[in-house]
């Protein structure tokens, strides 16, 4: 761990949004559940139709090792029944790497000393036709955190990508209701925000300084996001910052709450785990690839629904399997660097290292060797099952 904790402001939980419930949820007794499951509770929620948290975290529990493939066959029954045999592959471009924050686990923080580039509007559209030429339809923009990367940007730069992409989401940092109502005037059709660790104490030795270390702000940028009534919300944890599980089942908490709250949304998850990057951190606890497939198998049963994402991050043998496993979309040739598409001699730039580098045609191959029709727009708008 680097550095002191200097936190700038923290807000106060909100009634009726996920702050005000994860007060009430004790982060031991948690961790106690899952680590207390029995075979009996494995054996009782596979058995089930429709499952619970309680559920969820005896499927994702040490317990549950022994049933990992009945688990990942019922999550691929789940899986086809519900979206076919689509994947749908999509790009993520990065805007910027400026950032204002310090994040351990990041190579983008304020005081990693790398070349920072914010693109504008050329380097945009030289990036979207580097990204067409590819075959892609739907792109998530990813963005660093400073005011020169905030609403007046934003509201310059999203007018450029709307002709060219038929689904456009962002990972952007939290912003007020307004805002969101605003990016989805000009186009934004989801929003993701990982809490990257729902323990109120490991997110603070994490995030050292800037707005990002405002815990409650964060939390609760899926309800405001959901209150501005964006098509997709995304949320996710980085597995590794504290234990995968406990956080896995507070997620679970937060999406039911979310559900309950903003039915008219649809909801996506991913599963980054910590990659090595600039001034990297070690994970405190480390999830094996096959503890992977089994909390992804675990969210498939866990709600048939739910859009599951995989990043660039994991290898090509791992990704090859991701169908199978119940994922539905998946970055393809991602460069993680602001200009990387159009321009790829900019490693140092980027944010983390990619494991999977085949190109996107060799990725298609491959998903379409398993048997799966790759789809170049979000699969909602593809099946139309939105
Ligand atoms: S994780 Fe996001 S907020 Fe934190 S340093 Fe990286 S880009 Fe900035």
């Amino acid at each position: 761990m680097s550095g002191a904790i200097r936190v700038l402001h923290q807000s106060p939980a909100v009634a009726g949004q996920f702050s005000a419930e994860l007060e009430a949820l004790n982060w031991d007794a948690t961790t106690a559940q899952h680590q207390n499951a029995t075979e009996a509770d494995v054996r009782r929620a596979l058995a089930k139709p429709k499952r619970d948290i309680n559920d969820f975290a005896a499927l994702i529990s040490p317990a549950a090792k022994p049933f990992i493939n009945e688990m990942v066959a019922e999550s691929e029954r789940l899986t086809l029944q519900r979206f076919g045999k689509t994947v749908s592959l999509f790009a993520p471009l990065y805007l910027s790497n400026t950032c204002a924050n310090e994040c351990t686990y990041c190579g983008f923080s304020m005081s990693n000393a790398i070349k920072r580039l914010t693109l504008d509007e050329a380097q945009i559209e030289r990036e979207i036709a580097a990204i067409k030429q590819k075959g892609f339809d739907h792109i998530l923009l990813v963005t660093g955190e400073t005011q020169k990367v905030s609403m007046p940007y934003f509201e310059r730069m999203l007018p450029l990508f709307k002709p060219a992409f038929s689904q456009l989401s962002m990972e952007v940092q939290p912003l007020e209701m307004e805002e969101y109502a605003q990016l989805k005037e000009l186009g934004l059709d989801g929003v993701l925000v990982y809490q990257e660790t729902y323990r109120r104490s490991t997110y603070l030795e994490h995030h050292l300084r800037g707005n990002k270390s405002d815990f409650n702000y964060r939390l609760d940028a899926p309800d405001r996001i959901g209150q501005a009534k964006v098509h997709k919300i995304g949320l996710g944890v980085l597995l590794g910052l504290d234990d995968w599980r406990t956080d896995s089942i507070m997620m679970a908490h937060h999406l039911r709450h979310l559900q309950k709250r903003h039915w008219r949304s649809r909801f996506s998850v991913a599963f980054p785990r910590i990659r090595p990057c600039a001034g990297g951190i070690v994970p405190k606890s480390v999830i094996s690839d096959l503890e992977l497939v089994q909390l992804i198998a675990a969210w498939r049963l866990f709600d048939a629904d739910l859009e599951m994402s995989l990043s660039t991050r994991e290898s090509p043998e791992f990704r090859n399997h991701a169908a199978r496993m119940g994922f539905t979309t998946m970055s393809a040739e991602s460069k993680t660097q602001p200009g990387g598409y159009a321009d790829d001699a900019k490693e140092a730039l980027e944010q983390f290292e990619v494991s999977d580098e085949r190109s996107v045609t060799e990725v298609a191959n491959d998903i379409r060797a398993q048997g799966r029709e790759v789809v170049w727009k979000d699969w909602d708008i593809s099946l139309n099952l939105a």
